[in-house]
Order: structure tokens, then C-alpha cells, then sequence
């Protein structure tokens, strides 16, 4: 019998002070009173998509003028100035395989030397490395095992957003219909891959599209057993679907507070202590009471770049985001894109090169919560 069966009345539902004390005491055990970030920078290297998800703005349609895809001056510009704010991480996102549905995204690859936007992007991981301090984090979607081998000498970390467990989400009608990478078992794959591969991956889901509270707890169940099979989850993020006027879900309503309290908290319960809890800080003005639902990360924040997915939803920032955490009790501190678990093994998480990068953070005392989990 699954957790929901088990755990939640089917009379009275979810108890959700109970619920948010457990969380509390697993992050307590297991995190201390700190909760991290990481300082980056954000590319969105294309924003030319094969998929049409209800919910994004993100994605522009090649006959768009705003379509394209970055070009290395962009990279590296952005880059550049990544490192003059203090960003240690450079978030790569992208759509999903533009060039096998465009003509258009075919043909700017082709004007770049590259046929396929796995190549070109492993090209700019590349530059980044070479020209920058960065560490490359790669969200890239759905990836083959061939592409993770591409990528992963190129990069820190990866991740993918399970977002849901719900093939009824993709019939006609739904928020992903017709998107061939939004199928359920194409973004396990992509986990187990990753896993298979080593390497270090975040994933999530997002909440409020149209599944269940009992979908979300199959899709943690989901997450945490392959998390079990491989030890590869190093962070799982819980984000709230937010409505915007220009998506074919404009008139969707959004997760209520209690709703991401509720999801958060079990979330945490049910994975494994070990995987980080993520929730962004930018999708609600209430993201202080998530620390109460067992939250010990806020993902990615920049300093410079916008929250290129969801760009009316400006970053926090950061020192009052500090001081609010000391208000109740917790400490903002930064950490890397990638987790101390996966530093110092280098032939199995993380390549040598970058393995040395990721330590040089650490004994510059750049990146301080890291030295408290003993790399050196
Ligand atoms: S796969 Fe990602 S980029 Fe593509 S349409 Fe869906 S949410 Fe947007």
C-alpha cells in the first residue's frame, strides 16, 4: 500500500500540523538550522522548444522574432559578469530538442558549427570552463545515455523536473498534450539514466497542474526509490504552478499556500533525508513559511539574471532573505551547484578537473557551508 493510502485519513484528510512538525524535525536532524542557496547565473542557451506545455512562456515559436538560440559573445558575456557579482554556478537551460520539429532551429545550430543543441551546449559548457570559475549546471530535459556521456565531463551537476507522474496530464486537452518529452516514463528514463551514469541530479515536481495530492505522492515514491537503486538525487524541488496572463492556462487557479505546505511536508517525510528540499523563494511573497514545512534549500538565486521561466517573478534578495531566515531562527548560507556528498570521488561524480574547481571554492572559503562537511 502506498504512503497516501496509509498516511492520510480518508475521512478527516491530511493533518497538516502534524505533518509540518515531522518534516520540521527530519530537516532539523538531518540539516541543522541552515538553509542554502545557490549564487548564479541563468543562460537560456535556446528558447526554441519541440514541446507546447500549457504553462509556459518560456518557449517562443520559431516565427517568433524573440526565438533563437545564444550565441558564445552571449555565453560568455553573461558569464563574465556572472563572476564579477560573486555567482559560482551558471544554470544552462534550454528547450527540448527544437531541431528535430524546426527548420529554423536546424538551421542557427547549423550557422554555429552543430547539428544538435546536446552538442552545442556541451560547446559552451566548455567555453565556460575554459574563459570562466563557473560550474555548469545543466537543464536540459530529457536526456539518451549517449548525451549524459556528452555532458557530464563538461559539468557539475544536472537536473530535469519529474514535474508529475501523470500520463492523464498529456491526453487532449491536458497541460502536456502533444509534448513527446513530458511523458511520464520518458522523464524516469532520463532519472534512471542519470543515475545509471552517476550523476549528480536534481529533479522535482511542479504542483497544481491538474493531478492529485495522491499523483504528487506517487511521483516522490517514484523519485525516491530510483534515488535508493543509485544514490544520484541530491536535490528535489517542489515548485507552485503560477498563472500568467499569456498561457493557455491563464484562468487555471494556483496552489494555495497550504497546499505547497502540505505537498513540501510530505515530500520531505517521504524522501530520503539525505536528498536536499527545494522550494523557490521568487513563486510566492509566503516562501518564509516553507522553512516550517521542512525546506533546507531555495534553489538557485541570481543576482543578475531574471528567473528567465517565470520573468515577473523577481529574486529575493538575498540579505533579506538572510535576515528573514534569522528571524525565525535559521542561517542563510550559500552552496555550491553541486552537493559535498559527490566532491572528492572524482572518477564516479564528478571529473577531475572539475572535482579541483569545486574544492578551489571551498578552500578559498568562497563557499563556506562547504568546509562544515569536510572537503578538503
Ligand atoms: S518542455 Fe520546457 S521549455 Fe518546452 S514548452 Fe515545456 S516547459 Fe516550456
Amino acid at each position: 500500500m502506498g504512503w497516501f493510502k496509509k498516511n492520510i485519513s480518508q475521512e478527516n484528510g491530511p493533518d497538516l500540523p502534524k505533518l509540518l512538525k515531522q518534516a520540521s524535525a527530519i530537516r532539523d536532524k538531518h540539516w541543522g538550522k541552515q538553509i542554502t542557496y545557490s549564487r548564479k547565473v541563468f543562460v537560456p542557451l535556446t528558447n526554441m522548444c519541440r514541446d507546447t506545455c500549457s504553462y509556459c512562456t518560456f518557449v517562443k515559436h520559431p516565427d517568433k522574432p524573440e526565438a533563437k538560440i545564444l550565441t558564445p559573445d552571449e555565453v560568455l558575456t553573461t558569464a563574465r559578469n556572472g563572476e564579477k557579482y560573486g555567482c559560482k554556478e551558471i544554470l544552462f537551460s534550454l528547450g527540448e530538442k527544437p531541431e528535430l520539429k524546426y527548420k529554423k532551429a536546424k538551421q542557427d545550430l547549423a550557422k554555429l558549427g552543430q547539428s544538435t543543441m546536446i552538442g552545442y551546449l556541451k560547446e559552451m559548457c566548455d567555453l565556460v570552463l575554459k574563459e570562466t570559475s563557473l560550474l555548469p549546471h545543466i537543464n536540459a530535459g530529457t536526456l539518451s545515455e549517449e548525451e549524459i556521456d556528452e555532458l557530464k565531463p563538461v559539468s557539475a551537476s544536472m537536473g530535469m523536473m519529474l514535474e508529475t507522474i501523470t500520463k492523464r496530464l498529456g491526453e487532449k486537452g491536458g497541460p502536456h498534450y502533444a509534448c513527446p518529452d513530458k511523458t511520464p516514463i520518458q522523464r524516469l528514463r532520463t532519472l534512471h539514466r542519470a543515475g545509471k551514469k552517476n550523476v549528480p541530479f536534481t529533479t522535482g515536481l511542479l504542483i497544481g497542474i491538474g493531478e492529485t495530492l495522491e499523483e504528487r505522492i506517487e511521483a516522490l515514491e517514484e523519485i525516491n526509490s530510483i534515488h535508493k537503486q543509485y544514490g544520484h538525487i541530491q536535490e528535489v524541488i517542489v515548485q507552485n504552478f503560477t498563472r500568467k496572463s499569456d498561457i493557455k492556462m491563464a484562468n487555471h487557479p494556483e496552489p494555495s499556500l497550504e497546499d505547497m505546505l502540505l505537498t513540501l511536508s510530505i515530500a520531505r517525510i517521504i524522501l530520503s533525508p539525505d536528498i536536499s528540499l527545494q522550494a523557490p523563494p521568487n513563486l510566492s511573497s509566503r516562501h518564509i513559511k516553507y522553512i516550517q514545512a521542512g525546506i533546507n534549500d531555495w534553489g538557485g538565486i541570481s543576482p543578475l539574471t531574471i528567473d528567465f521561466i517565470n520573468p515577473e517573478r523577481a529574486w529575493p534578495d538575498i540579505s533579506a532573505l538572510a535576515k528573514s531566515c534569522g528571524d525565525i531562527g535559521y542561517e542563510l548560507k550559500e552552496r555550491l551547484t553541486v552537493y559535498p556528498k559527490f566532491i572528492n570521488q572524482p572518477c564516479t561524480y564528478l571529473n577531475e578537473a572539475i572535482n579541483e574547481r569545486v574544492k578551489s571554492f571551498s578552500m578559498d572559503n568562497k563557499c563556506s557551508s562547504y568546509k562544515m562537511d569536510g572537503v578538503n
